[in-house]
């Protein structure tokens, strides 16, 4: 179930800002914001991920 917020955050890596074309699968991970809220970020590989994963 897709809303526009939730594409918005698919649109860039999450870690190099890379854009990201959102008919692919990225890999994504999820994290509890400033307001408690469920976010979720998308990287533009494994390696993104892997490095924010290292750094949070
Ligand atoms: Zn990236």
């Amino acid at each position: 179930m897709a809303s526009s917020a939730d594409r918005d955050a698919f649109e860039v890596c999450g870690r190099c800002g890379e854009p990201l074309a959102g008919t692919d699968w990225y890999p994504a991970t999820t994290y509890v914001g400033a307001d408690g809220a469920i976010l979720v970020l998308s990287f533009c590989d494994e390696h993104c991920l892997a490095a924010w994963d290292d750094s949070a």
